[in-house]
């Protein structure tokens, strides 16, 4: 059987790897050597699962949605990271990460923000943790996400606003490196999603998968088995479709369905549908699939969808896209906000644009009726209310 996980060298097939600067070789090695053995101690699981049961409110419940069942033909299950303390799965993941710098003895942590979400999660950690925490930021985006920056700088956060190329996340991201380079001793750097040098992808999957194991047993005690037919899930990085198929990898009664954001269409030239229009490069640490210009300059990507306006792809969704496990389906704003309001209007929960992605694959599939469909909603729509409102027709 085939493994769809990551190899001992960081590569899922050609996908992955550790591409860093020489000044980080340490480091990463270290963190390399480290991250398998500590997350999995017992004091670790203990801490981490305390607090994701009583800080986050963990476990999200599996929630059968019947009217949305009935419209699509299939017994529809939403996963409901969208309840989580901060409003997203990305909590799981900064707590996760800010834990494990903690036990190898870090004092700083930093971080790189699109829409601000992950730094909102990483800033509320390190809050709670008494950790000082710096968050770059693009200076676009800083104007773009002023209530996340307030956020950030409220739980304590200082928010570094990020002046060079177009001032959006890649940009973020370099200057979030640069800084790693200049403490490397010291500093513990949380990235997001499932994107970065190894062994950063396969951490945030491994956080991320308590996600796919409360997915199991909530199935059990619903459905008498533990699968689903369809698993279907939003990518922009990578990591709440990574923790919601984590244990369903090998298992291939399962279809793993994933939506990336196209924008204004995969031939629109206005799109961040990596998996559709990348090609082999490396960012961020990581050969992956890269939206770039022939001559490797990356370009820059566009969604409604602030939270999946990456250039690039986390390495395992690339391999899953390329091996055929997964099918890849990009979906554009007007679909993407058209499944936000009917999710509103038919179930009374509004999504995040992000997890409308995944909502407006739906209309694409066919199911049989007695299929167990399982879609995560990665986080809540509140942040998106602006952009709901000034769409809304009739
Ligand atoms: C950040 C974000 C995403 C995209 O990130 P992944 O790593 O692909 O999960 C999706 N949904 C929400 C709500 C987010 O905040």
């Amino acid at each position: 059987m085939t493994s769809h996980n990551v190899n001992t060298n960081g590569f899922y097939g050609e996908f992955g790897g550790a591409y860093v600067p020489e000044i980080l070789y340490k480091t990463v090695e270290d963190l390399r050597k480290q991250y398998l053995g500590i997350i999995q101690s017992e004091a670790f699981q203990q801490e981490y699962h305390a607090l994701l049961r009583d800080y986050v409110g963990r476990p999200s419940p599996l929630y059968l949605a019947r009217r949305m069942s009935e419209r699509y033909g299939c017994r529809l299950y939403l996963k409901r990271e969208d309840l989580n303390h901060t409003g997203a799965h990305k909590i799981n993941n900064a707590i996760g990460q800010v834990l494990l710098a903690k036990k190898l003895g870090k004092t700083r942590i930093i971080a790189e923000t699109g829409a601000g979400q992950h730094g909102v999660a990483t800033a509320t950690v390190c809050a709670l943790m008494n950790l000082p925490c710096r968050v770059y930021m693009g200076a676009t985006d800083v104007a773009r996400q002023h209530v996340n920056v307030e956020r950030m700088r409220m739980l304590g956060a200082e928010v570094f606003p990020v002046e060079s190329g177009n001032r959006t996340l890649k940009d973020a991201t370099n200057e979030a490196i640069r800084d790693w380079c200049c403490h490397p001793a010291d500093t513990f750097y949380v990235i997001g999603s499932t994107v970065g040098p190894h062994p950063y992808p396969d951490m945030v999957a491994r956080l991320q998968s308590v996600i796919s194991t409360e997915i199991r047993q909530q199935l059990r005690e619903k459905e008498g088995r533990d699968y689903p037919d369809y698993l279907m899930a939003c990518v922009g990085g990578g990591s709440n479709a990574a923790g919601t198929i984590y244990h369903y990898l090998d298992d291939e009664r399962v279809h793993i369905v994933l939506g990336e954001a196209g924008g204004l269409g995969i031939e629109s030239g206005q799109t961040a549908a990596t998996i559709h229009c990348g090609t082999l490069g490396i960012i961020h640490g990581a050969r992956t699939l890269v939206m770039q210009t022939e001559d490797g300059q990356i370009t820059e990507p566009y969604s409604i969808s602030a939270g999946l306006d990456y250039p690039g792809i986390g390495p395992l969704h690339a391999h899953l896209a390329r091996s055929g496990r997964a099918t890849v389906m990009a979906i554009n704003d007007d679909e993407a906000l058209r499944a936000a309001f009917e999710l509103t209007r038919l179930e009374g929960i509004i999504p995040a644009l992000e997890s409308a992605h995944a909502l407006a694959m739906l209309p694409k599939m066919q199911f049989r009726p007695s299929d167990v469909v399982v879609l995560t909603v990665s986080g809540r729509g509140d942040k998106d209310l602006d952009t709901y409102l000034s769409h809304q027709k009739g």
